[in-house]
């Protein structure tokens, strides 16, 4: 018998039949003996109908109003839930995050968990009901109604388990694991087994849409064990783990492939190769709050220098604006953009121990005529951003040079 948190996806919950199907999920665990707390998301496009409606009234409105809004999505949710576990026999409750009290700061829209009050969850468990809590949401020092910032569903769920020091965290969704690519790319790809959380990390914040990037630094943090698994197919999914021992053992030396279009470069060409200038250019870039991924500097030879970075794709033609008077000022040829990019990355602990990953990379594109723009590394991460077009190219090619296709069973 154990405590399991469970948070069930926009998806998984999308209609009256899926939520009497997760209702049956859960009776299930309850009837194995284990103690049930359930987060839920909005019913699917709900999230974003709100949205829109605030939209059709003002490009900006106020924040606070909208977490207000927003938040009303997965009221909706928690209340059927547990109408249809009522209606299976097994009683339940719910609560909005004010009820649980998940105290916040008040960044609204974007609020961060500062404190989680058990007692109610607890006092909800000990007398055998399933506690349902509404994900992506809590409450600030003053009563004000704060969200978590999109998908925050998985770090309610998260935070949740992280407080009640729950067995396992698991996070029902669309698809039955974490995979090595999206699927819908290669079809190769493979489920794995079980990742380690530094790598789901990368995953994540390269462009892997699986987990909320905050819950799995979270579950990092507290030591939550996190597994992820379809809400629509058996299966025992992923497991996200700690212990990278346990884990390398097997492990190939890339455990993933990520990738992401929301790519931009921006580049200055013949600015003067002097100290202070990229930090010139660079400053009122992050003041205006636009995040910077990729760096590279080339030397000409004439004293010049390029500059080239990469932004969000939406960032782009602001970033190119803002740093045409930077140019003027400080005597650069020529400031253009390129959203005809992509990034692609190949991740793995396994690279710690493996020398000549990179190389196998680069060879790999290279036979594949797949030209590089630019290039990072960390321990565990290569990146190379390339041309959009390439992108799927480039994909399966880095799948299958580093071993990673399924077996083809026919
Ligand atoms: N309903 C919220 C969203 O769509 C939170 C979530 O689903 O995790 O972003
Ligand atoms: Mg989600």
């Amino acid at each position: 018998m154990s405590l399991l948190v469970q948070k069930y996806g926009g998806t998984s919950v999308g209609t009256v039949e899926r939520i009497g199907a997760v209702a049956d999920k859960v009776a299930g665990f309850r009837e194995q003996g284990h103690d049930m707390v359930v987060v839920v998301s909005a019913m699917s496009g709900e999230t974003n109908r709100l949205i829109a409606l605030a939209n059709d009234i003002q490009e900006r409105p106020d924040p606070r109003e909208m977490d207000v809004l927003v938040s009303t999505g997965e009221q909706v949710t928690i209340a059927l839930l547990c109408m249809a576990l009522k209606k299976r026999g097994w009683d339940a409750r719910s609560y909005t995050g004010g009820q649980v009290r998940i105290l916040t700061d008040d960044s609204h829209t974007k609020a961060r968990i500062q404190e989680i009050d058990e007692a109610n969850m607890r006092a909800d468990l000990d007398a055998g009901r399933v506690v349902v809590v509404a994900g992506f949401q809590g409450v600030d020092a003053k009563g004000n109604i704060t969200t978590l910032g999109r998908g925050g569903s998985d770090t309610t769920g998260v935070a949740l388990a992280a407080a009640l020091k729950a067995d396992e965290c698991q996070i029902y969704t669309d698809v039955d694991g974490v995979y090595t690519t999206d699927p819908r790319v290669v079809d190769r790809a493979r489920r794995l087994e079980k990742i380690t959380f530094e790598e789901m990390l990368e995953m994540a914040s390269l462009g892997s849409k699986v987990l909320q990037i905050r819950a799995v630094e979270f579950a990092g943090k507290y030591n939550v064990p996190l597994r992820v698994l379809s809400s629509f197919k058996e299966g025992p999914g992923t497991l996200i783990t700690l212990d990278e021992e346990e884990n390398t053992m097997e492990q190939p030396v890339v455990s993933g492939i990520a990738f992401n279009r929301d790519e931009a470069k921006i580049t200055l060409a013949g600015i003067p190769d002097t100290p202070g200038i990229a930090s010139k250019i660079l400053a009122p870039v992050g003041e205006a709050n636009v995040e910077v991924d990729v760096i590279v500097q080339n030397v000409g030879a004439d004293n010049t220098t390029d500059l080239t970075f990469t932004v969000n794709r939406g960032d782009m033609n602001k970033t190119v604006e803002l740093l045409s008077a930077v140019a003027k000022e400080i005597g650069a040829r020529e400031v253009s953009g390129d959203d005809a990019i992509a990034k692609v990355s190949i991740v793995g602990v396994g690279m710690r121990s493996h020398a000549g990953v990179a190389s196998t990379m680069f060879k790999a594109l290279a036979e594949e005529g797949i030209n590089i723009q630019m290039i990072t590394t960390s321990e565990i991460k290569i990146s190379v951003i390339i041309s959009e077009k390439y992108l799927e190219l480039a994909v399966r090619t880095l799948h299958s040079a580093f071993g990673l296709d399924a077996e083809v069973t026919a």
